[in-house]
């Protein structure tokens, strides 16, 4: 099993199972706003970076 990223916003590990490979992971806490969201697992978070380090 492939380590599931997790979602920014709610934290909850995505999923691939919504939607397929075709949309690579996915948001599925329905209650928050990324539900159904792609999730950028590679994709640093520019401008949000906590610092170097942690
Ligand atoms: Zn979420």
């Amino acid at each position: 099993m492939p380590d599931a990223p997790t979602c920014p916003t709610c934290g909850q590990p995505a999923t691939t199972a919504l939607a397929g490979p075709e949309h690579g992971w996915e948001c599925r806490n329905e209650a928050c706003a990324e539900f159904g969201q792609a999730i950028s697992a590679a994709e640093p978070a520019s401008g949000t970076d906590p610092g170097p380090g942690r």
